[in-house]
């Protein structure tokens, strides 16, 4: 078997700017092009110059794929292209290419077969996490990887399980291990807590403000309060503010097949993204007296 060479050019043994060059079969691909948050000068952007000995890399890679819209997955995608000079053929699901604001992007749908060139292919599967993450399987020469990002195993309150095709036995697979050996509280624990103090606060006449930064998490928690909300038939407003992450709840909607199959099914009779008690924020409430609960998020 030909050697297949892995470079971690962000990423391993640190958490941000994700981006692995692989070399199979004479061919090479680019899983990920993440920017590091905690730093603002190079350092945030992955290793380029260890690519082809600083060369241009339009030649010398085949592809880039980008697992998922996170910008640790994804936030030196315009540095590479228009900065460093990257002009070949940028892959990710449909849903990612709506919310990467990025144009040079080739959507793919799940377990679509893409042939790149040559025998080169690749395949995009299910990976949970985040709304259009995919773990990508690349094949050429006989042999393959498969690549997974950032990936859920159980389903949340609105993203299934991530899946391959059963028997799938991939000569090497590289792996996101973030929380690998971190063994966190509950989630049910922590939601009973948090729908505990939030309630907490409303009934002694108080204002929550939850700050929401991750896209995918602000969905989690509203679907979370909305359910809380109707079971106990509260009726104390809830407001979402406007911004990006209200206007990412428009790619919730549209995307809905991606979505798990509890969200998919109430579809049919009501699209659980069109929130009964959550409502966008309105700066001529943010005075009124009495509780409320305020999600504040503008990023994504
Ligand atoms: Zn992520």
């Amino acid at each position: 078997m030909p050697e297949i060479t892995i470079i971690p050019l962000g990423a391993g043994q640190d958490v941000g700017r994700s981006c692995i060059l692989v070399s199979i079969n004479g061919r090479n691909v680019m899983f990920d092009c993440g920017m590091h948050m905690g730093y603002s000068d190079e350092r945030r952007f992955p290793a380029f110059s260890q690519i082809n000995g600083g060369g241009n890399l339009t030649k010398y890679l085949d592809c880039v794929i980008i697992s998922h819209f996170h910008l640790d997955h994804c936030g030196a995608l315009p540095h590479m292209t228009e900065q460093i000079g990257y002009d070949g053929p940028i892959y990710m699901t449909y849903p990612s290419k709506s919310i990467v604001p990025v144009l040079l992007v080739i959507p793919v749908d799940l377990h679509q077969v893409i042939n790149v060139n040559g025998d080169l292919t690749i395949q995009p599967f299910y990976a949970g996490h985040v709304l259009g993450a995919a773990m990508f399987l690349i094949k050429t020469g006989g042999q393959s990887i498969l690549y997974t990002g950032d990936f859920n195993m159980t389903p949340d309150r609105h993203l299934g399980a991530a899946t391959v095709l059963p028997g799938l036995k991939p000569d090497v697979l590289i792996t996101e291990t973030t929380y690998a050996s971190t063994i966190r509280d509950s989630k049910r624990a922590r939601e009973r807590d948090f729908l505990r103090k939030v309630h907490e606060v409303v009934k002694n006449g108080g204002k929550v403000l939850i700050p929401v930064f991750a896209l995918g998490r602000a969905q989690e928690l509203c679907i979370l309060l909305e359910s809380y909300w109707d079971r106990l038939d509260l009726n104390i407003p809830v407001f979402f503010s406007p911004g990006l992450a209200e206007k990412a709840n428009q790619y919730y909607r549209l995307f809905i097949g991606w979505t798990n199959e509890n969200i998919k099914e109430t579809f049919a009779e009501r699209n659980m993204f069109d929130f009964k008690h959550i409502k966008p924020f309105d700066l001529r409430t943010a005075d009124s007296p009495g509780p409320m609960v305020c999600f504040m998020g503008d990023s994504l």
